[in-house]
């Protein structure tokens, strides 16, 4: 750059003297490997949002108990919107106030992401097709009363009415009394309001990725058991996914006393424990979500963060792409593009089912393989379909969109329906002859009007006989 002639105190160097607080940014050079207080946290988030406001949206999902806002941000090509289809992704750090690296390694995601976007065709990619949420500090009351270089003690655990966050969910096992604080409150409705299919929560104080479930049948009393999910099989998957691309967690043998085969492990097999974060937005945010424990020391010395960072950035981002594997889609009313919302998507006969959102649509993270998937909702016929998912990953995954059939006439499946209030299992033919409707009719064609079709009407073309009819007099 070219110096300006000295003869006088120039203005002319007021314009460069302003740029100088965002050099760093221009050199690329964000977030140092020094800790964030809970304030400086909210800078970091505050500049990276004025320096991409392209690509970024700051907000708050609401406020501790001692009124710290719990800023989130969203990173992806159109940030402030959920884009229908697309899937979203949340990160959450140091839900226990003196767990530090998480939060500081989600700072340094934010810069990597940002950098990248328009530089990195993986990030680029991603984020076209992608919304990520980062909530660095989940537990800023907690973050101010934590020391470092604090390895073992729990003091900053907690938030400040002295409730560890993460037992302070609802549980599927056993009953929790645990008042819900501010904290805990503002993740179910940040979950609830976003449809967010992937989701790990960051923790130190022992080196493992961790997937429910967390709690068993026998309760948090009860013994280390296996705790076996629905989604086990993509749950490994996703935990190895971490660990194998770690520095050094997949050696299993990391911390000291500590061993786990692979470095992951089920949660209650580890340790089971009641109201704990990722069991609940498993459960009710139809999430797959993994626990992160990024350090053996909860607060080790700054000068630890480079490595850190250099141990985990390569998990971060692997884990961030794993949203795109398996089947997504929407479910319509057939013959319409109405979204039929609050339906149940369910694979093979794994006990769980995820719901679609008001858009009808829905994701599920799968590891290669064929599925058997059935779509259904009361009052409406099921359908069910078998998918394969590829081992390749790409930007999206595979694309499958139902479209279900009003019961008008079929009182059998209705009462069916009504008593069981869950699905049935078996291919809907008026599903399927519904689907090739559609397609023929494109928009239009009414749910009764479809019904009333293949109940009647056996062959293909008296069936584009009666679309032509209803395309012409609807
Ligand atoms: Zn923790």
């Amino acid at each position: 750059m070219m110096s300006q002639p000295r003869t006088t105190p120039s203005l002319l160097l007021l314009p460069l003297l302003l740029w100088l607080p965002w050099l760093p940014h221009i050199l690329g050079q964000n977030v140092p490997f020094e800790y964030h207080e809970y304030s400086q946290v909210t800078q970091v988030l505050r500049e990276f949002h004025q320096n991409y406001s392209d690509i970024t949206h700051l907000y708050s999902i609401g406020r501790s108990v001692q009124g710290r806002e719990l800023w989130v941000i969203a990173i992806s090509d159109n940030p402030t919107v959920h884009e229908v289809g697309e899937p979203e992704v949340q990160y959450v750090g140091n839900i226990h106030g003196n767990e530090v690296i998480g939060k500081e390694m989600l700072l340094h995601l934010l810069e990597y992401l940002t950098d990248g976007y328009g530089n990195n065709d993986t990030i680029s990619g991603y984020l076209n097709t992608t919304r990520v949420h980062i909530l660095p500090a989940m537990n800023p009351d907690g973050l101010q009363g934590s020391l470092e270089g604090d390895c073992y003690s729990s003091i900053g655990r907690e938030n400040a009415r002295s409730y560890d966050l993460n037992r302070n969910f609802p549980d599927k096992f056993e009953v929790n009394t645990q008042p819900i604080q501010p904290e805990t409150e503002a993740i179910m409705n940040w979950t609830r309001n976003i449809p967010f299919s992937l989701s790990a929560i960051f923790h130190g104080g022992a080196m493992v990725a961790n997937y429910p479930w967390d709690n068993t049948p026998y309760g948090q009393s009860g013994p280390s058991i296996y705790s076996r999910s629905p989604d086990d099989d993509i749950y490994r998957h996703l935990a190895l996914t971490y660990s194998q691309n770690h520095g050094n967690m997949h050696e299993g043998d990391v911390c000291s006393g500590d061993f786990f085969e692979d470095g992951i492990s089920n949660g209650a097999d580890w340790y089971p424990l009641r109201g704990g974060m990722q069991d609940w937005v498993y459960i009710h945010g139809d999430c797959l979500t993994i626990t992160l424990e990024v350090s053996c020391c909860k607060y080790p010395t700054q000068d630890k963060l480079r490595d850190h960072w250099v141990w985990n950035k390569n998990s971060l981002i692997e884990l961030l792409l794993q949203v795109h594997r398996g089947i997504k889609g929407q479910v319509f009313i057939n013959g319409t593009d109405t979204p039929v919302s609050g339906a149940t998507v369910t694979i093979g006969d794994r006990d769980n089912s995820f719901h679609t959102t008001s858009a009808g649509e829905f994701w599920r993270i799968l590891i290669p393989g064929q599925y058997s998937v059935t779509v259904s909702k009361a009052g409406y016929s099921s359908e069910t379909r078998t998918v394969t998912v590829p081992g390749n990953l790409t930007f999206s995954a595979v694309i499958e969109d139902f479209y279900l059939v009003e019961n008008g006439t079929n009182s059998a499946l209705n009462a069916s329906e009504s008593t069981t209030g869950e699905y049935t299992t078996e291919t809907s033919p008026t599903a399927t002859v519904g689907r090739e409707a559609r397609h023929l009719a494109g928009n239009g064609c009414r749910l009764q009007m479809a019904d009333y079709l293949v109940t009647l009407l056996n062959g293909a073309l008296i069936m584009l006989i009666c679309i032509n009819h209803v395309l012409y007099t609807d």
